[in-house]
């Protein structure tokens, strides 16, 4: 339930760790636990190069909550207008930027693959996992480690576990373990029921209640603690680590179109500029809308001629595929936007 009081803590736990360990924390919407949207201007404007980083309003530092999870601060001035502004119960820490890396362990109660762990054969003497936490407590049994709660670390609502290392931003990529739609193997991730949160990813902080309850600090420690060396391991060998040789993970599938002018110009670039985007993507940032979005902008223009549809579609697929969407939901999402086409934008005074 919203009241003063949830409200109150919540932001006072955030404002806490936002001053005290420098994260960087954002309201979330109660309701959804997504990032509040952003102003009118920012989402709708088409313009392939507004990014997060040439964003004018994210420039000011005032405070504007445009484009999401870039959005979070450290400025206690802003946390505190913020809050008296959303009165939300849910504040969240943008990870990367904050040099954290998240291990979510789920607790959904889904039946659990044949082969649970990501390039490792699940012991034979052991029952399957029932869930996320016992995913990683056999992980890290085999590789010589153990779960390690003597980091900052939170129980969810639903009895998972969020456990938060400190970690180089830019380093490690997000994951999200689970079996592809008709496979009995998970190989992505670490494990079933395990995600791996970090640069554009988030988690709720403690002190945060959201629909499903309260979020609470089950560590004695309020500090993160390094990677543990078994788990930088893990993450290297399933593919996490960005600094690893390039040949480790393919790069990110970027069309290359021929040099055209005018409105085909224009839209080559947006496809462009969609698909770099929306391939780095980690899961749990809305990869699903940024693919309806794009989908629907780039259908009306392959619909005014400014661009063939298959080759919209082929690389906007290959994209979302990359950050991890299943195929059936990009086939559903693609069908979807072209369902819905946006009016091409006047790009008239724009050359
Ligand atoms: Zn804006
Ligand atoms: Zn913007």
């Amino acid at each position: 339930m919203t009241t003063n009081r949830t409200v109150q803590t919540a932001a006072d736990a955030a404002l806490w760790l936002a001053v005290h360990r420098g994260w960087h924390v954002l309201p979330l919407n109660y309701g959804t636990k997504r990032p509040l949207g952003g102003c009118v201007g920012c989402r709708a404007d088409n313009k392939p190069d507004h990014t997060p980083q040439t964003c004018p309003c994210l420039a000011r530092g005032d405070g504007a909550l445009c484009h999401a999870v870039w959005a979070a601060t450290t400025d206690p001035e802003v946390i505190r207008r913020w809050a008296q502004r959303w009165h939300t119960s849910v504040w969240a820490v943008h990870l990367g930027v904050s040099g954290l890396l998240a291990v979510d362990l789920d607790t959904r109660p889904d039946p659990p693959p044949h082969q649970p762990l990501n390039g490792l054969p699940w012991p034979a003497d052991e029952p399957p996992p029932a869930d996320g936490l016992d995913t990683y407590a056999t992980l890290a049994a085999l590789s010589g480690g153990t779960v390690g709660t003597d980091t900052f670390t939170t129980d969810t609502p639903s009895g998972g576990l969020h456990l938060l290392y400190e970690a180089e931003a830019l380093r490690w990529k997000g994951s999200h373990g689970k079996p592809r739609p008709g496979d009995d193997t998970v190989r992505t991730g670490l494990g079933w029921q395990i995600d791996i949160k970090a640069y554009g990813g988030y988690v709720v902080l403690p002190g945060s209640t959201s629909k499903a309850g309260l979020y609470r600090r089950s560590s004695t420690t309020t500090t993160p603690r390094p990677l543990d060396p078994w788990l930088a391991d893990a993450l290297t060998r399933t593919g996490h680590d960005r600094t690893a040789a390039p040949d480790a993970r393919p790069a990110a599938p970027v069309p290359v179109l021929d040099a055209q002018t005018g409105p085909a110009r224009y839209a080559a670039s947006a496809l462009r500029s969609a698909c770099a985007e929306l391939a780095e993507m980690e899961p749990d940032t809305g990869r699903n809308r940024k693919l309806f979005r794009s989908t629907t902008r780039l259908a009306g223009m392959a619909l005014a001629g400014w661009i063939d549809r298959t080759t919209v579609e082929t690389a906007l697929a290959e994209a979302a595929r990359h950050a991890g969407l299943p195929a059936a939901e990009i086939r559903y999402v693609l069908a979807s936007g072209f369902g819905r086409p946006l009016a091409v934008p006047d790009i008239r005074s724009a050359a």
